[in-house]
């Protein structure tokens, strides 16, 4: 059997619990030099902690080497390459860190007096101003704290809109290659949804929109460029079929890593869109959060956006609180803070011509990588690609293993998986997206691992099926761990 493991440490680490030995102690003190006191009598018995029974006893080193073997366990973008599509798993700048941690901004209350956190309010000023700028819109808003609260927002701003001209409408028209948080975010905010057709090519049936869109429809929500990575060409169009009728466009911006720089929402007739700054704007997640999902608007949704709204007010910033269609706030105070000023952080570190290289890096990574495994692997969107490229496992499906089975293979080879079964409208889809911080080198490795699993595949494909060798647990029982978890430890 053929196990390769990058990670040079055993992930066979038993608990603290296995290695205790009586008597055995991570400190050594000095004799006493003073009369010993009873704790209890000094201290009052109820402060004196009782022996925990079966608390391990370890040496300072087996303590140590313990939990730094497990913090190796956690794959992390500081390990390796990321290659979840849609996902935009980047490098997180180190600097972005540290201006985020500079004790004025790091300490700022949002209980803080106005003429005391004016630092603060331009900070966010200046995020509102340069995301307005780069996407094309007229106004932000920073509250929404991830892409769906953002898509929520957003949808909420389009319903406050057409309320106001007399009809809220039903519907919300929703491409069949959509982020599964489209659909909910529509019905959460009191839509029916009408699925879309993508058409031979993975992007929007112009026809089929041209035949949707009715009074009822309020908005289209559409990824651009797609979950296929492919660039909805025909934008310009559908955002007139959609004007025409009364309806708004949304764009979901989680892809906007592929366009920044390049190409604004605002100049191809989008209305109402979200940007990821925990995706396109470099701060780190997959560990939950925070985040931040800001939303930007054509001048007809400003007045509707959650307050308060930062104003100008003579030399200083303010609060306006007094926003009559204001939809209310959607989060407390002013957003994930920490997470904005990362977001500037980058924008600054770039600037105008960086951000652009950016987004032209990733994309050639992306390009890259299809190029590179095209001949081992089933495509079945031909059109150009983005920043991502998703294959399907047609090929080594027809010897018995599928996208899970591969994605699991390449854990062995030191890779995180990339994202398996999304988007739903390609079968045993397998989805990658570099990201412009992954260098020609790493790509290479990431690249040869999965020509080397393809091999594997067609040698012995019950091999790659049992896979992953390197980790303390191999294949678990996924549906047996769904139907009954067991959520707690029964010591
Ligand atoms: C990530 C993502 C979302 C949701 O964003 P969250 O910040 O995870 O809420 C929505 N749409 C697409 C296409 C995405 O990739």
């Amino acid at each position: 059997m053929i196990t390769k493991v990058r990670n040079h440490l055993s992930p066979n680490e038993s608990l603290l619990f296995e290695r205790s030995s009586p008597g055995k102690k991570a400190y050594q003190l000095p004799d006493l030099d003073v009369p010993p006191v009873d704790a209890a009598e000094a201290l009052g018995a109820e402060n004196v902690r009782a022996e925990i029974e079966g608390f391990p006893e370890v040496s300072e080193v087996e303590a140590i080497r313990h939990f730094t073997r497990l913090s190796t366990w956690n794959y992390a973008i500081d390990y390796g390459m990321y290659p979840l599509g849609s996902c935009t798993m980047k490098y997180n700048p180190r600097i972005n860190e540290l201006v985020a941690r500079i004790e004025g901004l790091a300490w700022a209350h949002p209980y803080q007096p106005e003429a005391l956190a004016q630092g603060s309010m331009e900070v966010m000023a200046r995020v509102e101003s340069a995301l307005a700028e780069i996407t094309g819109m007229d106004a932000v808003t920073l509250q929404p704290a991830a892409g769906a609260h953002g898509e929520l927002t957003g949808i909420l701003l389009v319903r406050a809109l057409l309320q106001q001209r007399g009809n809220p409408r039903k519907k919300i028209l929703i491409p069949d290659s959509a982020h599964g948080t489209n659909p909910a975010t529509a019905a959460i905010a009191g839509y029916a949804i009408e699925n879309i057709k993508s058409s031979e090519t993975g992007v929007l049936d112009v026809s089929a929109l041209e035949r949707l869109v009715t009074d009822d429809v309020a908005a289209l929500m559409v990824t651009n460029p797609n979950t296929l990575g492919v660039f909805e060409e025909n934008i310009n169009r559908v955002a007139e079929i959609l004007h025409a009728k009364g309806a708004m466009l949304y764009m979901d911006g989680a892809n906007m890593n592929a366009l920044v720089g390049i190409a604004r929402p605002g100049d191809f007739g989008v209305d109402v869109m979200h940007l990821n700054l925990h995706k396109t704007f470099s701060t780190p997640h997959g560990g939950g959060g925070p985040g931040a999902g800001p939303v930007a608007v054509k001048k007809v949704l400003e007045p509707f956006l959650p307050a308060p709204r930062l104003k100008r007010s003579g030399e200083k910033w303010a609060y306006d609180y007094d926003r009559e269609h204001s939809i209310g706030r959607v989060k407390a105070f002013y957003g994930n803070f920490g997470v904005l000023v990362r977001a500037l952080a980058y924008i600054l570190a770039h600037g105008g011509p960086g951000l652009r290289n950016a987004t032209v890096d990733a994309v050639l990574n992306a390009v890259y990588i299809r190029k590179k495994l095209e001949p081992f692997f089933d495509l079945p969107y031909a059109s150009p690609n983005m920043h991502e490229v998703v294959f399907s496992d047609e090929r080594q499906a027809k010897l018995g293993v599928r996208t899970g089975e591969i994605a699991k293979r390449l854990i062995d080879y030191g890779f995180h998986p990339y994202t398996v079964s999304f988007p739903l409208i390609v079968h045993g889809a397998m989805m990658i997206e570099p990201t412009e911080t992954e260098g020609k080198m790493e790509l290479d490795q990431f690249i040869d691992a999965m020509i080397s699993i393809a091999h594997e595949v067609e040698t012995d494909p019950q091999m790659v099926k049992n896979a992953p060798y390197g980790t303390r647990t191999s294949k678990v029982d996924e549906v047996t761990a769904a139907r009954k978890p067991i959520l707690r430890w029964k010591g």
